[in-house]
Order: structure tokens, then sequence, then C-alpha cells
């Protein structure tokens, strides 16, 4: 079975650590949140836990969204980015 495209192994890494940035971020919003208005444990707890996960999403960004061929890193200035390049911005290889 073909793959499509998005669902390789580089649009799965890419759409989990925007999985984790994105709840990371919202749990720590949420965090902060509570922690103000109702249960500063709870609050506490949520806000650390967000950051990890949200910090964890950037470090898999890292180690692994490379280019198969030469191994250059595929973010943006230090940035996700949006979608896998068709093209390694490095070496010009088609990426899957
Ligand atoms: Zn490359």
């Amino acid at each position: 079975m073909k793959q499509k495209k998005g669902e390789t192994d580089l649009g799965k890494t890419l759409g989990v650590a925007y999985g984790l940035c994105f709840g990371g971020l919202l749990s720590l919003a949420l965090g902060c949140g509570i922690q103000y208005r109702w249960n500063a444990i709870l609050g506490i707890v949520l806000a650390v836990l967000g950051l990890a996960a949200f910090v964890s999403g950037i470090v898999l960004a890292y180690a692994r969204l490379r280019c198969p061929y030469c191994d250059a890193s595929l973010m943006q200035r230090g940035r996700l980015p949006f979608e896998v390049p068709n093209f390694c911005p490095n070496c010009g290889k088609p990426l899957e």
C-alpha cells in the first residue's frame, strides 16, 4: 500500500511534535489560569506538564526532523516548519 504524503515518518514526526507543542502550550495556559483562580497545586502540575510536553515536542523535532540523505535539520530557523518540505533545503533531494 502506497503511503500518502503527510503520512510518512517525517510527516508523523512533525504531527507528533506539533501535538506536543500545542498540547503543552494549552496545558501551560490552563495550568496558569487554574493556579490563580482555583487550585494552586493542580495549576502548577498542569503548567509543569505542559512545559515538559512543549520542550519534548521541540526536542523531538530537532532530533527526528532530518533529511534522510544528508542529515540536515528541517527546522526553519529554530521553529517547526508548517509541513515537511518537498525537497531538502540543504542537498535538494526529494523528501518522502
Ligand atoms: Zn538533504
